[in-house]
């Protein structure tokens, strides 16, 4: 573990914090996000909201003589939950990524009067979380869970914490902890699995790591390991590279020729970690995809729908299938995602949408399974 940092906490109040998604991701099946926390001390540096889109490498005079702001410089929003609660009042149930496990929640906990909130109003929850205080939680999530849906996923990219861990999650819990937690949320009847990501090149993509990390899922209770790679993007592939080289310099060069810049490897490498992940994960028994939760309501029919087509445009990346393909099949999922009517009351013209689903759906499988809509 690194020597300890000055953290500087700011408190402030917000008007709004749930942030409703454009599009479905087919990932993680969130429509909504909310986070109390702006910043993450655990430092990661790959982290994604290391991204000068989000905002979060800003100082101020607060910040001076910091190394890194993102993870030292953390706002909290007191009155996160107070917010949730009048803003889930006016938008349609469906599921809401929350929680903020970093250690400033320990404090504030406002990752759990979050989840009382939507405990309150029957919203279904994702938690992606990187530490086992997650477990402080279970009888809320628990409860969520009987009444709706709750899924915990950890992320988790590498099998053990050494030779890893100091180099690119510096801050963050143990590996070894996230697994116990995981056992403990499975053991409490909570849907629970793995986001193997980012997988980094030539450090967690062999296949021996990858294999590791599923069957110590298995071994944890967990339903699901889903994978991505590695994408760099300005600041957080500054970021990247920094602790890359302190890992070992020679890969620099490496990832330079592998990356040539761009945001996402120039060779078929995230295709072809997503077939071997999907191929052991049917080897242990484990979903590669997390299946989705659908409220009741009329429009449930689309969102399975939906699903279909998302699983078939994962299907078609893992197969290489042309770009402009798998965008088609994106953009009708999104349409039938986002129609206000149900598809079985669509008049007779649209007959050929019904078709052009059928068609994909033929062809979508999940995991072992045949996947059935009805
Ligand atoms: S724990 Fe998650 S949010 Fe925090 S730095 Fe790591 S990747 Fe980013």
């Amino acid at each position: 573990m690194p020597a300890s940092r000055t953290i500087v906490v700011e408190e402030i109040t917000v008007d709004k914090v749930l942030n409703t998604f454009a599009h479905q991701d087919g990932w993680f099946w969130a429509k909504y996000s909310a986070s109390p926390y702006l910043g993450c001390q655990y430092a990661c540096a790959y982290c994604f909201l290391r991204q000068d889109g989000y905002g979060l490498n800003v100082g101020n005079e607060r910040t001076v003589g910091m190394d890194d702001t993102f993870s030292q410089y953390l706002r909290v929003k007191t009155n996160a939950h107070l917010v949730l609660d009048k803003e889930l009042q006016d938008v349609e149930r469906d599921v809401i990524g929350v929680g903020d496990y970093q250690p400033v929640e320990s404090t504030f906990m406002l990752s759990r009067k979050m989840l009382e909130v939507c405990r309150t109003h029957e919203f279904p929850v994702i938690i992606i979380a990187k530490s086992p205080l997650v477990v402080r939680d279970i009888d809320v999530i628990r409860e969520i869970s009987r009444r709706s849906w709750a899924c915990v996923v950890f992320s988790i990219g590498s099998h053990q914490s050494a030779g890893y861990r100091e180099f690119f999650e510096p801050f963050a819990s143990s590996v070894e902890s996230r697994f116990l937690a995981m056992k403990k949320c499975s053991e409490a009847g909570i849907h629970t699995g793995t986001a193997l990501m980012p997988v980094l090149p030539f450090i967690t993509d062999s296949r021996e790591n990858l294999e590791a990390v599923i069957r110590k899922t298995k071994e944890s209770g967990g339903r699901f390991v889903v994978a991505g790679g590695l994408a760099l993007s300005d600041a957080q592939a500054e970021s990247f590279y920094k602790s890359l080289e302190r890992y070992n310099k020679n890969f620099v060069d490496r990832y330079k020729t592998l990356y040539q810049g761009r945001f996402s490897p120039q060779d078929n490498s995230w295709a072809s970690l997503g077939r071997t992940v999907k191929g052991l994960c049917e080897t242990h028994g484990l979903d590669y995809r997390i299946k989705r939760f659908v409220p009741d309501s009329p429009l449930s029919m689309n969102k399975r729908l939906a699903e279909l087509l998302f699983l078939r445009v994962y299907e078609m990346e893992l197969n290489e299938e042309p770009e402009a393909e798998i965008q088609k099949c994106r953009e009708l999922a999104w349409r039938i995602d986002e129609m206000r009517e149900p598809v079985q009351c669509l008049p007779d013209e649209t007959a050929v949408m019904h078709e052009a689903v059928e068609e994909i759906m033929k062809r979508v499988r999940f995991g072992n399974k045949e996947f059935c809509i009805a």
